[in-house]
């Protein structure tokens, strides 16, 4: 069996750092790979060795596969570790390491290629009687027929890109009014976003939740599922806030929605850490949506209900052992819930907000895990993803999750770039999310950042009246020591908001 003894992790940030982390834990040491900007970085510093590998833009540095792996056989090092993102689902790079002698931690090129297409994925799980969202499984390029298929499956529909992602190339279609301008948008997209203007259509889910389950499969036929992670509440089809378990299934659904996951991995020859995503509709029935062949920004939630570190279980999966839990001895146990840190501007819906990290003071306390990749003083690099880290909460249960959160919230102290932190909070402790049973129209429906704003505004006047009459009146003792109490407590309800 093989050994590995050093790793090359071909990412930057949170990610970068997580993955070196588990690997030092395990005695096994790190090489880093950084772009200009990144030479001083927190992965860039960590890591037991670092090499340049090009300019800031990622398509100079950090998508260059043979660059990074002409730099793994330099290093000496045994394996490359793709994170998320980048190269983390190019089955070429998957291939090309395995080439070169080095060795993957992740699934094979051919897994990856037939899971990195929507259709050639739905194609492949619809033998094993998965659920499908009611639609086609094909690429559909003429129009005439692409609305045929729309009336077919009744509106409302979904146009999607083939090689979609990160939620571009979707179009919702109402009726079919709409049809012909939308498919036009989508398709023009599609060729923008990823070069190539493939579509399908399937039945838009009105009011859907999306869960997903995590699966990891080792080299000898093994898989297991480590049960769901919720994941509607989203931004542009993105996740903002993510927990597991799910409070709204039912211990036969998860089990249902575990086996097919699990079934999904067998079908396309899976090893590796990887995410069955379904969508799940008002009355529980759930669909199979796509398989993220690849680590997950939001795995930590499952790590901490699970125990099981998926970074450590991946290396030994690449090492060809076999996976070290079996599914009869997974529970679950507790609750965990993920705030992802984006330097977005949650009131200027969500645009990224670049700047210098003047503050950056983090949270601590049981129950708290944060995984990020900044440091204070660092100025946040527009060429990258603008996530830069999570925070995480872990409790006993959903409630004591949620106060964890909103405590660990208040006490980070971040100013110079505006942070989706504090939207966070606002979705933690919303009546909806509190109950549990939401979907992905979340921030439509509840998040009205204008509204937000007036009630700051009139808060701002209340106190602005309340510090003069405590001026006017500062002579009389009751006057003084009522608006006293009104200001103090104004103040520190503001002092909260950053
Ligand atoms: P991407 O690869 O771009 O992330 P997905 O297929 O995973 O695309 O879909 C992203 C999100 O879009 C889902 O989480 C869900 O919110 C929404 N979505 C996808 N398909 C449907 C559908 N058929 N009906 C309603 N919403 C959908």
């Amino acid at each position: 069996m093989l050994e590995i003894k050093k790793i090359l992790v071909a990412n930057r940030g949170e990610i970068a750092l997580r993955i070196m982390r588990t690997a030092r834990e395990m005695g096994i040491k790190t090489v880093a790979v950084y772009s200009e900007i990144d030479r001083t970085a927190p992965h860039t510093l960590y890591a037991d060795e670092a090499y340049f590998i090009g300019a800031s833009p990622s398509k100079e540095s950090y998508l260059i596969g043979e660059r990074i792996i002409e730099v793994a056989k330099k290093a000496n090092a045994d394996a490359i570790h793709p994170g998320y993102g980048f190269l983390s689902e190019n089955a070429e790079f998957s291939e090309a390491v395995t080439n070169a002698g080095l060795i993957f931690i992740g699934p094979s090129g051919e897994s990856i290629r037939t899971m990195g297409d929507k259709i050639s994925a739905k194609q492949t799980v619809e033998k094993y009687d998965i659920p499908l969202v009611p639609g086609v499984a094909r690429a559909v390029e003429d129009k005439t027929e692409a609305k045929q298929i729309a009336e077919q499956v009744g509106y409302p529909v979904l146009i999607k890109a083939s090689a979609g992602g990160g939620g571009k190339g979707m179009r919702v279609v109402e009726n079919s009014e709409e049809f012909d301008e939308q498919m036009n948008r989508a398709v023009s997209e599609a060729i923008q976003a990823f070069g190539n203007g493939a579509v399908f259509i399937e039945k838009f889910i009105t009011k859907p939740k999306h869960i997903e389950i995590q699966v990891v499969a080792d080299k000898h036929g093994n898989v297991v599922h480590l049960f769901e992670r919720e994941c509607s509440v989203q931004r542009r089809h993105q996740k903002v806030v993510e927990e597991a378990p799910s409070s709204c299934l039912t211990p036969e659904i998860r089990e249902a929605m575990g086996q097919c996951a699990v079934q999904v991995a067998k079908s396309c020859n899976y090893h590796g850490a990887g995410t069955v995503e379904f969508i799940v509709d008002e009355k529980l029935n759930f669909y199979f949506l796509e398989m993220n062949t690849r680590l997950q920004v939001e795995h930590p939630v499952t790590e901490l209900i699970t125990g099981i570190d998926i970074v450590k279980e991946m290396i030994h999966i690449a090492e060809g052992k076999e996976l070290s839990v079996k599914q009869e001895h997974l529970k679950i146990i507790g609750h965990a819930i993920e705030v992802r840190i984006c330097a977005e501007d949650p009131d200027n819906n969500f645009l990224p907000d670049v700047g210098t990290l003047q503050t950056y003071r983090r949270p601590q306390g049981n129950g708290i895990r944060i995984d990020d990749g900044v440091e204070e003083g660092m100025t946040i690099p527009i060429f990258y993803d603008p996530m830069i880290g999570k925070l995480i909460a872990y409790g006993e249960n959903r409630n004591e999750a949620i106060q964890k959160l909103t405590r660990a919230i208040d006490e980070f102290q971040i100013s110079g770039i505006k942070t989706t932190l504090p939207f966070g909070k606002f979705v933690i402790n919303h009546p909806a999310f509190k109950s549990g049973n939401f979907d992905t129209r979340f921030v439509s429906l509840y998040f009205k950042p204008d509204e937000e704003k007036k009630s700051t505004d009139s808060e701002n006047e209340k106190i602005a009246a309340a510090l003069s009459n405590y001026l006017l009146m500062s002579g009389s003792q009751k006057a003084t020591t009522q608006s006293q109490v009104a200001v103090n407590s104004a103040w520190q309800k503001n002092r909260k908001r950053f």
